[in-house]
Parts: structure tokens; C-alpha cells; sequence
């Protein structure tokens, strides 16, 4: 069977684990996944790498972007711009790899517009307590930076039913299998193999024809 590709949002509170769970499944599963880097405006945490977490790019540079299409959808999140680059994206997925944008809330409504086929997924901690745990125990923003992000989570509360699963991120090893098991069980899904069932259905009528 022709493989193809799945398109798959990664949505979350920040804090709620993404980027780590991010981390752990490409390195489980390196050649089913791809992880689309984004472009931002905001400056690079520390330990952060140009063109490994991000590409850490200029307000204008950002603009440009926009302007010259280059992004399949942006959003500004917390006084900042994050966007995702086109080409890799496509690229992949003319592959058949499994591509994984790492994105908020309103970026994903926007891809979901754009690429009706794509799988979106809302991770969260057990609890919010854990959340703000999590920020804290982070320890890579301020207080004031943890309370915008707090209060951003409350908005993005409202928007989890529109997510297709939803992923409690307890214990970070079930979690990246949890997640892993449902992208494959995706792939089985009737309308994602609409070529495999139009060649059988031929093949059928051919092999009826031949008596
Ligand atoms: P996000 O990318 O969603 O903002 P991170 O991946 O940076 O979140 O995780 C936030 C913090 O929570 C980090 O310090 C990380 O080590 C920790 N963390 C992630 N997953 C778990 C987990 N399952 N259990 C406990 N701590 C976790
Ligand atoms: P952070 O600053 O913690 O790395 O990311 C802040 C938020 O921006 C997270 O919710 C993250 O998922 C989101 N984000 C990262 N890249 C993109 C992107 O390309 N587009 C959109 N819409 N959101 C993004």
C-alpha cells in the first residue's frame, strides 16, 4: 500500500510537555516522524539553536515571509510572531513521512481550514497545578512571563473540544506511546486510503470479468 504522509497538529499549554514529548518520539521513531520548525520573532531561550528549536528570525524577516507565502499559516502568540515554513512541510509529506507541527491554538484552526485531512492533537497535564509545576520547574521565564502564559492556557481551555484527541501527558513514557499508537491507528482510517480502495475495487471487477 502506498503510504502517505499524515499531517498532525500538535497543540498544548505551554508547560504541558510538548516539546519534550516532541523530542522523545523522533528519536523513538526518527524515520516515521518529521517535526516542522518554525519561524519567530521571540529571542532563543537558553540552550535554544537557530534552526534546531526554531528559526529565530527579525519582525521584518517575519513579514517578508508572510507577504511572500511562505508560511502555511502564522499567529502572534504572547507579543510575538510563531509561523510554519511551507516547503519542508510539503516536502515531507510527499515522502509518506508523518509530519508534526508543534503550534497554538488559532495556527491550528487555520491548518485544519487549509488541509481538512490533518489529525489535531491537545496535550495537557493531569492537573493545572502540574501545569504551573511545570512553568516554574522550567525555570526559562519570568514570573510575569508565567502568568501570560497561565492566563493564555485559560483562553486555550475553551478550544480543546475542537481537537480530534486528547492526550494527558502523567507519565512521559506512556504518553509518547499513546500518542505513537494513535498516528498509526490513523493511517488505517477508510478516507486515508481512498487509492488503495479504488485499485481493489477495479481489480475486483477485473478479476470478475475474466470468467
Ligand atoms: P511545552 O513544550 O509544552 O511548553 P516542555 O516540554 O518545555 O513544555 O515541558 C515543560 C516542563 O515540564 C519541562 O521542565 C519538562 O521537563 C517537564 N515535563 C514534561 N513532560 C513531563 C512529564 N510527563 N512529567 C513531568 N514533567 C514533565
Ligand atoms: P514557545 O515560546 O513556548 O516556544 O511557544 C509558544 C507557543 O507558540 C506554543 O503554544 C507553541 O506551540 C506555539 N508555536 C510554535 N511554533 C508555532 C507556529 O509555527 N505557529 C503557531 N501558530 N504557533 C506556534
Amino acid at each position: 500500500m502506498n503510504r502517505k504522509g499524515i499531517l498532525i497538529v500538535v497543540s498544548g499549554f505551554s508547560g504541558s510537555g510538548k516539546g519534550t514529548l516532541m523530542k522523545e518520539l523522533l528519536s523513538r521513531y526518527a524515520d516515521t516522524y518529521a517535526l516542522s520548525i518554525s519561524a519567530t520573532t521571540r529571542s532563543p531561550r537558553e540552550g535554544e539553536e537557530h534552526g534546531r528549536e526554531y528559526f529565530f528570525i527579525t519582525k521584518d524577516e517575519f513579514e517578508k515571509m508572510i507577504a511572500k507565502g511562505e508560511l502555511i499559516e502564522y499567529a502572534r502568540y504572547v507579543e510575538n510572531y510563531y509561523g510554519t515554513p511551507r516547503e519542508y512541510v510539503e516536502k515531507m509529506l510527499d515522502e509518506g513521512r508523518d509530519v508534526i507541527l508543534e503550534i497554538e491554538i488559532q495556527g491550528a484552526l487555520k491548518v485544519k481550514k487549509a488541509f481538512p485531512d490533518t489529525l489535531l492533537l491537545f496535550v495537557t497535564p493531569p492537573d493545572a497545578t502540574e501545569l504551573k509545576n511545570r512553568l516554574v520547574g522550567r525555570g526559562t521565564e519570568t514570573l510575569d512571563v508565567i502568568k501570560s502564559r497561565l492566563d493564555r492556557a485559560c483562553e486555550e481551555a475553551e478550544g480543546m473540544d475542537s481537537y480530534d484527541y486528547l492526550i494527558v501527558n502523567d507519565d512521559l513514557n506512556e504518553c509518547v506511546e499513546k500518542m505513537h499508537t494513535i498516528i498509526q491507528g490513523e493511517h488505517h482510517r477508510s478516507f486515508r486510503n481512498k487509492a488503495f480502495m479504488k485499485e481493489i475495487k477495479e481489480d475486483l471487477q477485473r478479476l470478475k470479468g475474466e470468467d
